[in-house]
């Protein structure tokens, strides 16, 4: 069997809308383009549409789905996924919440959000509240509350007990002047009555905690050197930690994962990919691209499939700068030389898991281009890459869903439909066969 590796190269929302101060090009289309064209000249592009057209896709969710996992049936919240990202070893039936430390001012019964990030309270200062907590509001009715401290405001809530579902609700508002939002349940959740026994609790330690905080030493300090106090945890992303089938029993390909955002290595890990660690890899605009690309670069000759994430194309979107954005990704061109040498023999795709146009400062919901080249494929003669010559590309317009297909194609792994030499129904030729014994 030729071996033929896959590298897939996500660039975070990389879809988007052309702008005056670029030419009227999008920041795709403005960007240099030295590297990308000779990857161009040997495959062909298309559009994708992550979920489904007009659906404007979270992050985790795209890259799920891209990587061929059923989001109905094996999505199980963007909680856990960043916990394990962040390097939080959850055990199977726990629940995770996203969280962040904010600022509250009580109006009444209600507790109005100032800010979402408590004046971007520091490091160590969220780890000296949320050791308060944890020693504080660890329990409620029997159940345990462990908040672990990351970056800056950011946190983990994990809920241990029994009888829980996560199908509930945020209480964060995802705004400011807004008041804090009672947890409840989710319209669609399968199991109300457990959910109903998350929200209930949800709500009691949102009060309990609100309380804590208010009254903990270092808020009274901050409040006195003009700072605002964290006294309030808005939580977020429910979810419950499950085993998925691995990216290698669903493809049979042997896969590693490189990423600086704590989602996306979240994601890797979720899917079983060896995560491989970048130093200097953070998500960020000033991320060691060089290394990851290095690291690509060695995974490439040991593993059938190498997922490399990018954030920051999907960093400038959201701050509404199309320049900074372009930049970036000439920044990425410029690098892809690191890996010259291996367009030739590998099968390499470039995308991004949705578009976040500038303009908008969201993700939207529609397509994102797609470039793929490999040793065996028919090729087309798109002038650039860009989402508009993609909408006249030969890979025409997919879905998220189908990429693992194409992959699986263009690594030279598929079986002809209705060939069965194994007993799990597969697209792939596994590489472990059961062979008769003559005796
Ligand atoms: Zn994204
Ligand atoms: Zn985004």
């Amino acid at each position: 069997m030729n071996r033929v590796p896959f590298l897939l190269i996500i660039l975070d929302g990389l879809g988007d809308h052309s702008y005056s101060e670029l030419n009227d090009k999008t920041p795709l289309e403005a960007a240099s383009q030295k590297n990308i064209s000779k990857i161009k000249n040997l495959g062909a592009q298309g559009l994708m549409d992550p979920i489904a057209p007009g659906v404007p896709p979270s992050s985790d969710t795209a890259h799920l789905q891209i990587l061929g996992y059923d989001l109905a049936t094996e999505y199980f919240g963007r909680g856990p996924i960043e916990a394990m990202g962040e390097g939080i070893e959850l055990k199977e039936g726990e629940i995770a919440f996203r969280a962040d430390f904010g600022t509250i001012k009580l109006v009444g019964d209600k507790a109005i959000v100032i800010d979402r990030r408590a004046g971007r309270i520091p490091t160590e200062e969220t780890r000296q509240l949320v050791e308060l907590l944890n020693k504080e509001a660890r329990f409620i009715d029997g159940y345990e509350f462990k908040v672990v401290g990351l970056t800056e405001h950011r946190a983990t809530v994990i809920v241990r007990g029994e009888d829980l579902s996560y199908e509930v609700t945020d209480n964060d508002p995802h705004n400011v002047n807004v008041p804090v939002l009672e947890c409840q349940v989710r319209e669609e959740a399968k199991d109300k009555e457990k959910a109903k026994r998350l929200a209930d609790l949800m709500n009691k330690w949102t009060i309990k905690t609100m309380k804590v905080l208010e009254g903990a030493e270092l808020n009274e300090r901050r409040k006195k050197e003009g700072k605002l106090p964290a006294n309030v945890v808005l939580f977020r992303g429910a979810g419950v930690m499950k085993k998925l089938p691995t990216f290698y029993e669903k493809h049979g390909l042997k896969a590693a994962g490189i990423a600086g955002g704590a989602l996306y290595k979240g994601v890797a890990k979720a899917v079983g990919m060896d995560l491989i660690e970048v130093q200097g890899a953070n998500g960020m605009p000033d991320t060691n691209i060089e290394g990851k690309f290095e690291a690509a670069k060695k995974a490439l000759s040991n593993y059938d499939f190498v997922f490399l994430h990018l954030k920051a194309t999907d960093y400038y979107s959201h701050k509404g700068d199309p320049i900074g954005k372009s930049k970036f990704i000439s920044k990425f061109d410029d690098n892809l030389l690191i890996i010259d040498e291996k367009f030739k023999d590998t099968a390499i795709m470039i995308t991004g898991d949705h578009t976040t146009p500038c303009d908008r400062g969201l993700h939207s919901g529609e397509p994102v281009p797609v470039l793929i080249s490999a040793p065996s494929i028919r090729r087309d003669n798109t002038k650039i890459f860009s989402e508009r010559e993609a909408s006249v590309g030969s890979l025409g317009r997919i879905r998220g869903s189908d990429v693992m297909k194409i992959v699986l194609d263009m690594v030279e792994r598929t079986v002809e439909f209705g060939t069965r030499p194994s007993p799990r129904l597969i697209t792939y030729m596994p590489s472990e066969l059961k062979f008769l014994k003559i005796s």
